[in-house]
């Protein structure tokens, strides 16, 4: 099997390790062998990146606004191929894996136009004859830290932004997913950057990661993955000499309103799309339905039912709905939630069981728990898999209360035909994200995306204000003598 490389300073080179990519429906399925880099080869990027960025910066915006165009068209050109690979690496459906594919385009042709779109002002100022400006710049090179669930469009809404800005790049990809960072590496080389302008590193977080975050020639770090590699990766920057801009998108353990009035039918499609598409891999999915009295008992018996209908299998195969969990460790620990969620007295109403299929695979069966208590650990810690619980409340007031109360504040659903309690719910959901009557996974490319508490630190990604993070603002002053 030939070894894939890491792109670095304008050349693909190989690194001192080297990893194997396993195909989660299929672990007989080879995906690939990984060069993996080290400290050396990080800095090396981080260097020809710093050497980049002065004339990069100042490239004119119709030769940025070309390239990013180039890439987008470039990736929907591919993206069965694409989507197929991602699919094949990280065991969403071959459907799943190509909308993602797609997004990612989207990202790139929408932050192509941005190029175009980025302004100052030129304001009066308090003192006579002098002129103000305001304008952004960009910041130098940035370190992209990305996580396995969404192997092409996460890079994509840090890639495209942090080009389109001025901005240079170091990517490091999640080590689950390296097939599907390389094959988009591969359609951005194409458009024909600048060497250095673009570097893929593909390696261990606490190596690549951590040389990344600690390196005085690095600006800026945009992390999203867990909780707990957030905090380490935000402290890290922040104790960097110089203190870095930091982003971080992180957690969820999203709910989901069920009241009495809900369209039932809507509420749940909402819950069983939120809560299990994706394998439940996605941090805004809906892993707390908090459902009223009036409608709990007829909810669970339609979603149980639903559950039973669904197809669980191998992400290549027409026909499935939901693929495997990612890898064995995930697998491993969406089981001992099932457990736990038993010792701590929940019911366990549907699924949560291993699954054989055809192909030896890490599969299980969607769960769902209810008779769910507000201070169980299923309904409090993020699991990441397809483990959903239900928490009876009597009314609104006590099921938005629930809602916020969380450590995480992501995304936060409700399904109602109430404009009253819709609207109200808008208002005081403690979330980045609201949604009425639709699933809290699944957003919009050109509007923001992020959340509250422990969900999010920075400004927020996607659509304008992206330029929040990717650029710095300066303040000018002129005397015209
Ligand atoms: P997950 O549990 O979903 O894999 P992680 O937070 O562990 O989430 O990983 C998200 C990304 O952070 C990955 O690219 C991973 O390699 C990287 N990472 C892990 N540890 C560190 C670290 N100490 N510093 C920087 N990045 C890290």
């Amino acid at each position: 099997m030939t070894l894939t490389t890491n792109y670095i300073a304008g050349e693909w080179v190989s690194g001192g390790a080297e990893t194997r990519d396993i195909n989660p429906s299929n672990t007989g399925d080879v995906v690939g062998q990984f060069a993996m880099a080290g400290e050396a080869d990080t800095v090396r990027a981080i260097e020809a990146a710093r050497a980049a960025f002065p004339a990069w910066s100042r490239s004119g915006i119709q030769e940025r606004h070309d390239i990013l165009k180039r890439i987008g068209e470039g990736i929907l050109a591919r993206k069965d191929e694409l989507g197929r690979l991602l699919a094949r690496e990280e065991g969403k459906t071959l459907a799943e894996g190509i909308g993602e594919t797609v997004r990612a385009a989207q990202i790139f042709l929408f932050f192509s136009g941005e190029v175009l779109r980025v302004a100052g002002e030129k304001i009066p100022s308090v003192r006579p004859n002098v002129d103000v400006e305001i304008t952004r710049e960009p910041l130098g090179v940035i370190g992209l830290i990305t996580p396995w669930n969404f192997p092409i469009a996460i890079p994509a809404w840090k890639i495209a932004p942090a080009l389109a800005y001025g901005n240079c790049v170091v990517f490091k990809p999640a080590e689950l997913v390296p097939a599907t960072a390389h094959a988009l590496s591969q359609v951005i080389i194409e458009a024909k950057l600048p060497a250095g302008v673009f570097n893929l590193v593909i390696g261990k977080g606490s190596v690549v990661g951590e040389t990344m975050i600690k390196h005085p020639g690095v600006a800026a770090i945009s992390f999203t993955g867990s909780v707990a590699t957030g905090r380490r990766v935000a402290a890290n920057s922040v104790g960097a000499t110089p203190m870095k801009k930091v982003q971080l998108e992180m957690g969820g353990k999203n709910p989901m309103v069920v009241l009495d009035d809900a369209d039932l039918a809507v509420a749940v499609e909402c819950a069983v799309n939120g809560a299990f598409f994706s394998t439940g891999q996605r941090c805004t999915a809906s892993s707390r339905l908090i459902v009223t009295s009036g409608i709990h008992d007829k909810f669970v018996a339609a979603m149980t039912e639903r559950m039973k209908g669904l197809v669980i299998d191998d992400a290549l195969k027409a026909g499935t709905q939901i693929g495997p969990v990612v890898d064995q460790s995930q697998l491993n620990q969406n089981l001992s939630y099932i457990k736990i969620g038993q010792e701590e007295g929940a019911k366990l109403a549907y699924g949560g069981e291993l699954l054989n299929r055809e192909t030896p695979g890490f599969y299980m069966a969607p769960a769902l728990f209810t008779e769910v208590g507000p201070n169980m650990r299923v309904a409090r810690e993020e699991i990441f898999g397809p483990v959903a619980t239900i928490q009876r409340v009597k009314d609104y007031d006590e099921a938005l209360s629930s809602a916020n109360d969380t450590e995480f504040g992501l995304s936060a659903g409700i399904c109602t035909t109430s404009l009253k309690y819709a609207s109200h719910f808008k208002r005081n959901a403690e979330a980045g994200m609201v949604m009425v009557n639709l699933p809290t996974a699944g957003v919009d490319y050109h509007v923001p995306f992020g959340g509250r508490k422990g969900s999010s630190y920075g400004p927020r990604e996607q659509g304008r204000y992206a330029a929040e993070f990717y650029t710095t603002v300066k303040t000018s002053y002129t005397l015209p003598v």
